[in-house]
């Protein structure tokens, strides 16, 4: 997708950037800060040229009010460590008094981070009027969250037309990245799907599994399948709503569906399980990783991959007696010397936890946004940023 370029804008003196800082957050202090390091290159592009940059994020799911613990004040903080350059902020409404004021102060090559977008109601009702108080901020506007770019939001989508629009650095390497995905022809080309839910996944599965050898399935996705197919899941986590879909799924792709042979079961989810084969699970049992046969039989798919892409984690990984399936998945993933590509934010945690994220190609910042651009679906935060 051929997107207007941040390197094509004119030089502008004062630029609106919106930026996914959505970060975990521990006791006032930023936990992980990966997505603020991905934003630095486009910040720094911009004050390096001697612009006035106000950056703007969302953070969790604030409601549309104000809300104490959602505050970006220690974004601004860790931000200002790694730019080394102090960061303008003030706490409360985004475009509040206080942040008028600050950006008034603001001087070229400085920067200005607005508090929480979502402590604003009309940020995710893609409301005009809060676009248009946010692009006064700016005399362009560049686009640099592509964890949001499935969304049309004040911030993504309307702001787009009151000001002429760019894609920053990272939203050109995410979608550089998942295009060189889905359109070089190598293969084989093997998809690893996991995680929850069914329905998120569907769009991904019926547009890449055409192109794709081989569809590893893990995680409670597999439990939907595997009830689709009549095996008894006991109390697993399963989508009952998902069944019809799984089943057509299964019998569209039978020739490169796999679904896991053994499992770790347990009774609670904290319990070191047991490793049973898949259709011996009983009724008062859970699914919660895939079992050792299964890591080994999809390794032996992974590692010849020339193309791979993997979203969702293939047990409960969270807890140390089922992450074995995801951390050895993750490493296979790692020894795989052909280009692969990580989506969702808790794949992309298990492969740091497996300490082999510099040993995949891409980790995409976006999760939906990720599986939704892969599904070829129209982005509203990308459509208005395509070059004509
Ligand atoms: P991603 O963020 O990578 O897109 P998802 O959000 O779809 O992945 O799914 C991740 C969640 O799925 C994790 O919280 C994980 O614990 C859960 N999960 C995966 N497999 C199972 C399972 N067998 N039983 C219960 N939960 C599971
Ligand atoms: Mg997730």
């Amino acid at each position: 997708m051929q997107l207007r370029s941040l390197e094509s804008a004119p030089a502008a003196r004062r630029v609106f950037v919106r930026a996914d800082l959505n970060v975990p957050l521990q006791d006032d202090e930023v936990r992980d800060d990966t997505r603020i390091r991905a934003s630095l290159r486009t910040i720094r592009h911009l004050t390096a040229q001697g612009s006035a940059v106000v950056v703007g994020s969302h953070l969790g799911r604030p409601r549309g009010q104000v809300q104490e613990g959602l505050g970006l004040a220690p974004v601004a903080r860790r931000l200002s460590e790694l730019l080394g350059a102090p960061v303008r902020f003030a706490p409360g409404l985004p475009t509040g008094e206080g942040a008028c004021e600050q950006w008034k102060l603001l001087g070229r090559g400085e920067v200005l981070l607005l508090d929480n977008l979502r402590f604003d109601p009309r940020e995710t009702d893609d409301d005009p009027d809060f676009a248009q108080e946010l692009a006064q901020f700016g005399d362009i506007f560049v686009e640099d969250a592509f964890g949001v770019v499935h969304r049309a939001h004040a911030s993504t989508h309307a702001i787009c037309d009151l000001l002429p629009s760019y894609a920053g650095f990272l939203v050109q390497r995410e979608v550089a990245a998942l295009d060189h995905l889905a359109e070089v022809g190598e293969s084989p080309f093997v998809l690893v799907l996991g995680g929850a839910k069914i329905t998120d996944k569907i769009g991904v599965i019926e547009r890449l599994a055409s192109h794709a050898q081989e569809v590893l399935v893990g995680g409670a996705l597999a439990n939907t399948f595997l009830q689709a197919r009549g095996v008894p899941i006991g109390r697993s986590l399963s989508e009952s709503g998902g069944l019809d879909v799984a089943r057509g799924l299964m019998r569209q792709f039978s020739d490169r569906f796999r679904l896991p042979t053994d499992v770790v079961v347990s009774h609670a989810m904290t319990e070191p399980g047991r490793t049973a084969a898949v259709d011996e699970v009983q009724s008062d049992e859970m699914i919660l990783d895939i079992g050792p046969a299964t890591r080994k039989a999809y390794r032996a798919a992974i590692l010849p991959a020339r193309r791979l892409f993997w979203n969702g984690p293939m047990g409960l990984y969270e807890q140390a007696p089922f992450a074995e399936g995801t951390l050895d998945v993750a490493k296979s993933v790692a020894e795989c010397e052909g280009y692969t590509v990580i989506g969702g934010g808790d794949s992309a945690a298990a492969v740091a936890a497996a300490g082999v994220d510099d040993r995949v190609s891409y980790v995409s910042t976006g999760g939906g946004a990720s599986l939704e651009y892969l599904e070829g679906r129209r982005l509203p935060g990308l459509a208005c940023l395509v070059a004509k």
